[in-house]
Formats: structure tokens, C-alpha cells, sequence
């Protein structure tokens, strides 16, 4: 892995061999006052705006105006069916099949919809394993469906914790948790990818060991889809919920996407709720027919969705499309492993990559610990030009993005960090 070298020479000749690099300039890259680009490191908050999304957006803007209620069926995408235009790219993303995929609804309501399905308590097996520092939102959803159920939230929820001194999860803890309390889990959700250190979890593994236990399994792939390669449906688990404005580049508070695994496709007994969207397509505008389940994923839908933000899918998913997962974390890894590289020869005692260093083990994102330093670090960094994430109470972290950025934005980011801590 170590052909990197330090300069700004080796920055600029890795992003003239790059094959990708074109595709920063079908972004729009937000700009410092002085009009210079700025160094994006959020993607994993929010990813940038593809420039051809404005015209997704405006080809639906215009079919509404010019069709009207006729652009349900009408037109070059007609609204019923828009959904399933971006099912096979998104199921290609996450690893799945068409059938356990679909865009719908946002990413905590999705979770709180598939629990309805997948969580099954019992009066003796009810507890839910997820990680420690999971995600807020997925560990308040978790607690108000323990209370849904009548169930105490502290008494329902076990934590697979980092030992002491560690903050990555180790999997014998997780063998350890099951021989414990394995008769008591109902349900096992852990986050694809933890959203702090950038651990990517062995999501087959994970399921295997709580499947063998009788839990059902649920993986939060926000910091996953678009960023490591899931392979959702080989994982075998029950189901995954995500967003589509980290990675995926949708747009601030755009759909969610959700996996349901195919062996629950035709389930009829399972538990859900229920809308006129989840009702057979054939027959939805009867309106006066029996309940008739779609089989697959599409048929947790509820509602008739949000064109405008699936247009803005659209856009993205075609861009993935045409690069392809492959390209995208073969890309991902080099870029990353050079930033580990350049943090590494700063030789700083001070700081530690608390990402792990297995490149399959992560994406894209490092989270770099700065002993004894302040949220002072992030405010200078913010000041230099560079768009970082701050976590308390000494992590930043950074996600190189290898749609748009490139390795000068890197070589430059740790050049400002030592300048930085050398002040
Ligand atoms: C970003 C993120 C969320 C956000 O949830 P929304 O419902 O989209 O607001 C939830 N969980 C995880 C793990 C996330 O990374």
C-alpha cells in the first residue's frame, strides 16, 4: 500500500492519473468568499449537488405544469411508476435485488416501519442489541418501540460497548452478548458503517451469529450505501434502512431508501402498516377492493411519494450508474489509505486515526482523534478553507469523497492541520 509519497508534486500527479477526476467537475463545489473552492469533507453529512439535478428536478416541474394531473401517466417519467426508475441502480448500490429494494419514506420513519415488521417481542425474548455509540435517532426509535411494546427502555436495550481504552466493537463481544442474554434478544441493529469511527461492520458475520440465536437483524447503512459495498441481500439479513443525502447526493432531507430480504417477499403474516401505496398497482384506483399486499419491498410503501426529491434521486443514481461501485471504492481506498498515509508521517503523538486501518473494514471516512485539543481545532480548519465534522470531545472527522474529491484536497487539508498545531 505505501507507494504514497509526501509533496504536493506526488498530490497532483495521483489526480492527473485519475480516472474519476472528471467527475468533480459535474458537482457543484461550494466556495470560500474569495470564490476558491473549498476542501468538502462532509459528504457524509450531506453530499454535494450533482449539476444535472437541477435538470431532473425542472424535467418533473414541467410535466406538472404543462400535464397536470395527467403526468401520473403521461409523460417521459410518468409519476406512478417513478419510483421503480430508480430501484435497479439502487439495488445495485446496496447489493441487492430489485424486489428487496425501495425509495421511500425518510430514514428514521423507515426504521420505526420495519421494526413494526421485524420486531417481535415476546414476554421472555424482547431485548434489542445495538451498538454503543449508535446513531441518536436510531437509539431514541429503538427506546420508544421498547416502550410501544411495554417494555422498560433501559431493561430492553443491551449495548455492545468498545472495551475500555478501545473504541472499535469487537466481534467476540458481540458472541459474548449472545451466549449471555441470546434467549432474551428479539431484534439485533447495528449501523452498516458507525457513523463515528467509520468502522465498517462484517454485516454477514453480525447477521449469522444473531440469526443463529433466533433475533431478527436490522443494519442502519446511512454511512454505507454509496461509500462500501454492502452485498445487503448475501449479508442475509431481515432488512436495511438508509438515507440519500450523505453518499447518495439527493439533497438535504431527500427519500430514504429500505431492504426487505427477499425470503419475506410474499409474507403475508407478518405485521405491517399499511397504505394505499403497499396495495396491488393493478388494482390501487378501484378504490373499493380488498387490501392486496404487493409482494417485495414495495410493499411497505404507504403514500404516493415526493416526485421532486426522488427526481433529484434519479440524478445521482444514474451518475452511480454510469461509474459503477467498483470504480467508486477502488478509488475510495487509495484516497484514504494516502490520507492515513500523510496523517501518519506528521508524526504527531497527539493524534490517532481511531478509524480502523484494515481498508475493509472502513469507507471512506477517517475519524482523527486530537489529544488535548478543542472545538478551537475545527473552528481554524473551518477558517483554512476546510469543511470538516467536529464530534465531542476530540474527534474529527473527515470523509474524502471519492466522486469529488481529490488527493490535492487531501495533500492540502493536512498541510493546514500541521500549520495548525505547529501555531
Ligand atoms: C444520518 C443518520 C440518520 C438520520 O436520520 P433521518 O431520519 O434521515 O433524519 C439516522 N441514523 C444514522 C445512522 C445516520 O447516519
Amino acid at each position: 500500500m505505501s507507494d504514497y509519497q509526501l509533496g504536493l508534486e506526488y498530490a497532483k500527479t495521483q489526480d492527473q492519473s485519475d480516472d474519476l477526476s472528471a467527475y468533480r467537475n459535474q458537482f457543484h463545489i461550494p466556495k470560500d468568499t474569495n470564490g476558491n473552492d473549498l476542501i468538502y469533507f462532509t459528504g457524509n453529512s450531506l453530499g454535494l449537488q450533482p449539476k444535472s439535478t437541477m435538470s431532473y428536478v425542472e424535467e418533473e416541474l414541467k410535466a406538472w405544469a404543462e400535464l397536470g394531473v395527467e403526468g401520473h401517466t403521461e409523460g417521459k417519467h410518468p409519476w406512478l411508476h417513478y419510483h421503480e426508475f430508480l430501484t435497479e441502480n439502487m439495488a445495485n448500490i446496496v447489493g441487492a435485488k430489485p424486489i428487496e429494494v425501495i425509495v421511500m419514506n425518510t430514514l428514521t420513519a423507515n426504521l420505526h416501519f420495519m421494526m413494526v415488521s421485524f420486531y417481535k417481542p415476546t414476554k421472555t425474548k424482547y431485548k434489542i442489541v445495538i451498538e454503543a455509540d449508535a446513531f441518536p435517532s436510531d437509539k431514541f426509535a429503538v427506546e420508544s418501540q421498547l416502550r410501544h411494546h411495554g417494555f422498560d427502555e433501559k431493561d430492553g436495550i443491551i449495548l455492545w460497548k468498545p472495551r475500555k481504552g478501545n473504541e472499535l466493537a469487537r466481534y467476540e463481544d458481540l458472541e459474548a452478548i449472545f451466549d449471555l442474554y441470546g434467549d432474551e434478544i428479539a431484534l439485533t441493529l447495528i449501523g452498516g458503517v458507525n457513523y463515528y469511527t467509520g468502522q465498517y461492520f462484517d454485516l454477514k458475520r453480525i447477521t449469522s451469529l444473531a440469526h443463529f440465536h433466533d433475533s431478527m437483524v436490522g443494519f442502519d447503512c446511512a454511512h454505507g450505501a454509496g461509500n462500501v459495498k454492502l452485498n445487503l441481500h448475501d449479508s442475509g439479513a431481515d432488512f436495511a434502512v438508509w438515507c440519500t443525502y450523505k453518499y447518495l447526493n439527493s439533497g438535504p432531507g431527500s427519500l430514504a431508501g429500505c431492504f426487505v430480504h427477499e425470503r419475506h417477499a410474499n409474507d403475508r403474516e407478518l405485521n405491517r402498516f399499511t397504505g394505499w401505496w403497499s396495495h396491488n398497482k393493478e388494482t390501487r384506483f378501484n378504490m373499493r377492493d380488498e387490501f392486496d399486499q404487493l409482494p417485495g419491498a414495495e410493499g411497505w410503501q404507504l403514500s404516493n411519494p415526493p416526485i421532486l426529491s426522488m427526481a433529484a434521486i434519479r440524478a445521482s443514481l444514474d451518475m452511480f450508474a454510469e461509474v459503477g461501485i467498483d470504480r467508486l471504492v477502488e478509488k475510495s481506498k487509495k484516497l484514504t489509505g494516502y490520507f492515513e498515509f500523510l496523517i501518519e508521517q506528521l508524526n504527531n503523538p497527539n493524534i490517532k486515526i481511531i478509524t480502523p486501518k484494515d481498508p475493509s473494514e472502513r469507507g471512506c471516512q477517517l475519524s482523527i482523534q486530537v489529544l488535548n485539543a478543542d472545538k478551537k481545532l475545527h473552528h481554524k480548519l473551518t477558517e483554512s478553507g476546510v469543511v470538516s465534522d467536529w464530534r465531542e470531545p476530540d474527534v474529527i472527522r473527515c470523509a474524502p469523497v471519492p466522486l469529488y474529491n481529490t488527493y490535492l484536497d487531501v495533500y492540502t487539508m493536512v498541510e493546514k492541520l500541521k500549520e495548525i498545531l505547529n501555531d
